[in-house]
Formats: structure tokens, C-alpha cells, sequence
């Protein structure tokens, strides 16, 4: 007779990983079904390889602010398994040392993500099934009997639906858990890319890959009204912009253009007003008067942005410093406080942190990660229609839902 597992997760991602380690420090007999010939190939990618576990906001409703789409749905979860809960679990039970870094972001104090999936697989290394996708599941009445993959099928008296979205299909997520899903009656919400770079118009940007900017103000804007502004940290690529407050503006940046042309107007010394602004570049030029132009931006922007600077300023690179009229001089202190880019579309799936959309979260309830459809079916992490910003907050979707649907039984 064919064994039947307590409990089968489908996915070794994040979710599916905690989901894991619980169950079995439950007691309970589990496979774990992953396509990759790892898990946790996700993981690795995180926090630019050094994974923001989580983020350390104890406070529920501030927290559940921050998820701006079907945020409440996560009150469930995220007061059941908390982040004081979260914190504790890696540093006490999985033994990761964790450290808190600038605004509230805990990574492991080694920097290094490959610790976490270390940890999260060291206990349940001989139950994970690599190398072996999912395509259906066999069913009786409102249950799940098996799965059916191209290794044969497995039995279980419970399922836990842990594939993630859709974006960095690299990773091994290209979306077919919402085929599962749908498969046994769940509706989805159209998947979109989320926290994406945006592409631009402006050709020259290229230019300016990799140009990193530490403390800019970067608002966008629609018919000249602010949409979002955000201050912090951005980054120039070959087609456009991204960095951490471009990748968290992103998604209003998306639904506005679906309305129209939006624009990015970059503060470049948000610190300083006009007038501040206009007197430091009176005392560069006093400085450099006797140089061209072209040549008197040095002390006020990196290298690779004075010829874009000096281009759009449109005063002769050549003219001498002390010739420069008040009216050209303004038009460059107006250019450093408001330079423009005109948003192109959003980056694809592939360059995606997370995914929009997702299993319909009416037909999930809230307080056991339980299918309302399906008796044995669970689901835990990105599969789910909720999404975070950067800074830890889609990690603890998986460590909540994970643990919840580890924890929930059938019944
Ligand atoms: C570059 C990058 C950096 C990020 N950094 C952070 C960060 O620092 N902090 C943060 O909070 N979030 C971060 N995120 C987001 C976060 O990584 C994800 O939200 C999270 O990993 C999702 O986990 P998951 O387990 O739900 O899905 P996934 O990690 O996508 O795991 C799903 C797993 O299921 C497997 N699978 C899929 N279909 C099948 C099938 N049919 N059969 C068998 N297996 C299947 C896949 O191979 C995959 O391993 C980042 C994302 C990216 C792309």
C-alpha cells in the first residue's frame, strides 16, 4: 500500500520551507515537493544576497498598514505568529543570530542569506522530493488524495500550496501554483508584477547606470500633481531607475499610467530650498569663475550626471563661470530641484520582487491559511493576493502563513 504523509507541501520557497520545520517539529510525517534541484533558490536572491528577514515593527496595526492591499487579511496571521514570534523562531530555534539595521530592516548578523535557507532545511533535508514539479492533484469529493507528479503520486491527509507568484520565474515560481489552484476551484487575482524598476523614455539615461543616489527626494507626478514622493536611496540602470524608493513607488507609478503619462521629478539636494540651493551655487561658481561651465559642478554632483546636468541646464558648456546670467543660474538650481524623466512602463516579471495578485484571499480563511473550498488544502506566502514593501515585509507574509498553515488542522 502506498505510504500517505500527514502533511505534503507543495513548494521549498520561504513559505513552504517554515511549513516544513513546523510540521515536523510537530510530529507529523512531510514531503516536501520542489521543482529546483534545491530549495530556497529565492532566498538566496534576498536583501542583495544578505536577506531582510523581516522587519522589526511590533506594532500590528502600523504593520498591517503598510500592506496596502488586503492588509486586514493578514491581521490572522500576523497575530498568531508575530514578529517577536518571528525574531525568536530564527534566533532560538533555528539558531540564526539576527541583527536590526537603519530603518527597522533584521538580516542574520552573519549578512548572509544562504544561512537562512541553511537553517531552514538542516532538520527536514531528507523529506524534500528536488528535481520534481507538481502538475495535478487527484481529488474525492471536497479533498485532495495526491498529487500527481512525473516521479508517480503521493498521498497525504493534508496539502499545503506554498509555489509563490509569479515573478523571478527563474527562481522556479512561473505561476503554475495559480493553475493548481485554479484547478481545484479557486479563483485568482490577476497576477502583476510588483516592485518593479521603471523603464524611461529618456534614452541618455543609460549613461548613468549604476549611478547610485544615497538621499534624494523623488516624487511622481501626473498632469503636474503629485501621485507619491518618497526620500532615500535610487539608482540609475540602462533603461531607467530603480533602487528602494523607486522599486516601493512602483505600483502607484503602475496604476497611474494606466491613466496617462507619468513623470519623475528628482530633488537632488532635498536638504536645501531654492534659495539655499541658489547661494551654494553662487559660492561654487565664485570658486570656480575663472573655469567653463562644463567644469564647475565637481563639488555639487558626481561625475557621470555633470554632462547630462550641463546638457539639460542648456547654458553653454563652454561659457566662462562669471559670465553665467542669474536667469541661467536658476534654471540650474530649478533643474537640481526638479529633474525630469518621463516613465516609459514598468519592468517585467523578471526583474519583479514580488507578485500583485494572487489566490483570491476570500476563499482562504484568515486564521488557519484553510482553503474554503477544499478540507485538506492550505496555502502559505506569495501564492496568496497579498502583497508588501521592501524592507522584510513580503518575508513575513511567508513566516506567518507558513507557520499558520504548519499549526492549522484539517477538521
Ligand atoms: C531579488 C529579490 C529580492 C528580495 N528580497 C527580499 C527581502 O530582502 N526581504 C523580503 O521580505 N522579501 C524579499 N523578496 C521577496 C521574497 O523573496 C518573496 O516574497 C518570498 O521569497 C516568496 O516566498 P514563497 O515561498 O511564497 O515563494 P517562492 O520563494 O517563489 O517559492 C516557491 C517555490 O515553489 C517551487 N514551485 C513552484 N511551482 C512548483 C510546482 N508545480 N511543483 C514543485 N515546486 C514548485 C518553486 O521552485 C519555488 O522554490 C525578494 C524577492 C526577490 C525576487
Amino acid at each position: 500500500m502506498q505510504k500517505i504523509y500527514d502533511t505534503i507541501i507543495i513548494g521549498g520557497g520561504a513559505a513552504g520551507l517554515i511549513s516544513a520545520v513546523e510540521c515536523k517539529r510537530l510530529g507529523q510525517d512531510i514531503l516536501v515537493i520542489e521543482r529546483n534541484p534545491r530549495a530556497g533558490k529565492k532566498i538566496v536572491l534576498t536583501g542583495k544576497g544578505r536577506c531582510n528577514v523581516t522587519t522589526n515593527n511590533h506594532d500590528l496595526d502600523d504593520l498591517i498598514s503598510k500592506y496596502q492591499r488586503n492588509g486586514k487579511f493578514l491581521y490572522g496571521a500576523f497575530s498568531r505568529f508575530t514578529v517577536a514570534d518571528t525574531l525568536t523562531y530564527f534566533q532560538d530555534t533555528l539558531h540564526v543570530p539576527l541583527k536590526i539595521e537603519r530603518g527597522n530592516r533584521v538580516f542574520p548578523e552573519s549578512n548572509n542569506a544562504v544561512d537562512i535557507i541553511y537553517a531552514l532545511t538542516k532538520e527536514i533535508e531528507d523529506n524534500i522530493l528536488p528535481n520534481t514539479s507538481v502538475l495535478n492533484f487527484k481529488t474525492e469529493g471536497n479533498k485532495i488524495t495526491s498529487v500527481v507528479t512525473y516521479k508517480g503520486e503521493f498521498q497525504a491527509k493534508r496539502f499545503i500550496l506554498a509555489t509563490g507568484g509569479k515573478s523571478y520565474p527563474i527562481t522556479g515560481s512561473n505561476g503554475d501554483g495559480y493553475t493548481l489552484a485554479q484547478s481545484l476551484g479557486h479563483t485568482i487575482s490577476e497576477p502583476k508584477p510588483a516592485l518593479v524598476p521603471i523603464i524611461c523614455k529618456e534614452r541618455w539615461v543609460k549613461k548613468l547606470a549604476g549611478l547610485s543616489l544615497l538621499h534624494v527626494q523623488i516624487t511622481a507626478e501626473q498632469n503636474n500633481k503629485k501621485i507619491v514622493s518618497k526620500f532615500g536611496e535610487a539608482l540609475f540602470t540602462h533603461e531607467g531607475m530603480s533602487g528602494p524608493i523607486i522599486i516601493d513607488m512602483s505600483r502607484q507609478v503602475g496604476d497611474a499610467l494606466e491613466k496617462g503619462e507619468v513623470k519623475l521629478s528628482i530633488d537632488f539636494k532635498p536638504a536645501l530650498t531654492k534659495e539655499v540651493l541658489d547661494k551654494r551655487v553662487i559660492s561654487d561658481f565664485q570658486i570656480y569663475k575663472e573655469k567653463v561651465f562644463k567644469n564647475s559642478l565637481r563639488k555639487l554632483l558626481p561625475s557621470s550626471l555633470i554632462p547630462i546636468v550641463v546638457d539639460l541646464s542648456e547654458i553653454d558648456p563652454e561659457k566662462k563661470v562669471a559670465e553665467i546670467t542669474r536667469e541661467e543660474r536658476l534654471r540650474l538650481v530649478n533643474l537640481l530641484k526638479d529633474f525630469k524623466l518621463t516613465v516609459l512602463k514598468l519592468d517585467g516579471w523578471d526583474k519583479a520582487i514580488v507578485t500583485a495578485g494572487g489566490v483570491n484571499i476570500k476563499e482562504i480563511d484568515p486564521t488557519t491559511m484553510k482553503s474554503k473550498l477544499i478540507d485538506n488544502l492550505y496555502f502559505a506566502g506569495e501564492i496568496i493576493d497579498v502583497n508588501g514593501p521592501t524592507g522584510g515585509y513580503n518575508l513575513q507574509i511567508c513566516w506567518s502563513t507558513g507557520i499558520l498553515a504548519a499549526r492549522s488542522k484539517n477538521g
